[in-house]
């Protein structure tokens, strides 16, 4: 099982005689710097000129650089831009990094699959909180932390992981416990997970479920409620306190239906499918697809998002949750 660091395992002042260059200032480039600002950590911003978020940032009271002059000045560069523009902002930070500086990614995307490779006389952390940039601010600012993983890829100067553990630790991480892991875990298990059960699991098993009931003359809105709606409450239950707090809530008719039934739906051809996914993550060959996709205008991207947006269930529960839009009020 893996290492769990938790706030007294890190070195509170492993970032003392630190600067760290924040890149980017959205979802998480904007909770890392303020997160490690309001820790008392030297923070610059590096952003493009022009950049929306430039002045958001100043008035917040941060220091804010064109990327270059953030690298220049960073011990520590921080990448937080999205995953498409690490190459184009990295061939900008390069010529910045100077012997034992730290290279810190908050995705291992493209240091695993050689996107970026680095110079040898760096270290390459990653520190990467599970949630989303705005929930890591709240989060802080209530004296909270975000659950978040850490790894090292290279480690010049000896202290690659103390310092890794300490960004963790300002950014509120280590209050909530900071997991070990490797670049290549990180990656490799975010794609499959996101693949295989999140986003793509999930979406096929609601839009299957839906067509089976609309081909059978179920009214598409029933459909749509029984298929997709109800989804969050199960997801919420099971969030909260695991499957078994979830069959515990639900009809006992829904928990035999479900325990008998769901195992001939998922059977061993969706575990044999799911084998071929993770292979496909892990000999790079999906990596390489959606490389190539970037390169030649993502086309079968937007057909397969254009076919998704098009599905019947997506205009029944744009007319159904029109009907009672004040619950997200
Ligand atoms: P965002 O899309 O929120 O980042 C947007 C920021 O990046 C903006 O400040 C934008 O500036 C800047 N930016 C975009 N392109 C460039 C460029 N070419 N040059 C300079 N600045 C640029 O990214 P996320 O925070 O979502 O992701 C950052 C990293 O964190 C990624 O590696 C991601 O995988 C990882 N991550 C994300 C999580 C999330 O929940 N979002 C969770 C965990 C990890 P401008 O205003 O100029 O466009
Ligand atoms: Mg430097
Ligand atoms: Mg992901």
């Amino acid at each position: 099982s893996s290492t769990v660091y938790h706030e007294q395992d890190a070195d509170a002042a492993a970032l003392d005689d630190e600067t760290v260059a924040v890149l980017g200032y959205g979802s998480q480039g904007h909770a890392h710097a303020l997160n490690l600002y309001d820790s008392g950590v030297d923070v610059v911003v590096g952003l493009r000129e022009g950049s929306a978020s430039w002045e958001a940032a100043e008035d917040e009271g941060l220091d804010v650089r064109t990327v270059p002059e953030a690298a220049k000045a960073g011990d520590i560069v921080s990448i937080l831009v999205p995953d498409r523009a690490h190459i184009p902002v990295y061939n900008q930070v390069e010529d910045h990094l100077e012997a034992g500086d730290t290279l810190q990614f908050a995705h291992g995307f493209s240091i695993h699959y050689s996107q970026i490779e680095p110079p040898a006389d760096v270290n390459v952390t990653m520190v990467a909180p599970k949630s989303p940039g705005h929930l890591v601010r709240r989060n802080y600012n209530r004296d909270q932390g975000t659950p978040g993983l850490l790894a090292v890829y290279q480690n010049v100067t000896g202290d690659a992981e103390t310092k890794a553990l300490t960004y963790a630790q300002k950014i509120g991480c280590a209050r909530a416990g900071v997991i070990k892991t490797t670049f290549q875990e990180e990656v490799e298990s975010d794609l499959f997970g996101e693949q295989a059960v999140l986003c793509g699991g999930v979406t096929e098993l609601i839009k299957l479920g839906f067509e089976t009931l609309v081909e059978n003359g179920y009214s598409p809105e029933i459909a749509y409620f029984e298929c997709l709606n109800e989804l969050k409450l199960i997801v919420d239950l099971i969030y909260e306190g695991g499957l078994e707090n979830m069959w515990h809530s639900v009809s006992d008719t829904a928990e035999f239906g479900g325990l008998e039934e769901g195992r001939h739906i998922v059977d061993d051809q969706v575990r044999e499918n799911m084998q071929e996914a993770l292979e496909r993550v892990q000999t790079g060959e999906f990596a390489r697809k959606w490389i190539s996709e970037n390169q030649c205008g993502r086309p079968s991207y937007h057909q397969l998002r254009r076919a998704d947006s098009e599905h019947q269930i997506e205009s029944v529960g744009e007319d159904l949750r029109g009907l009672y839009d004040w619950n997200d009020q």
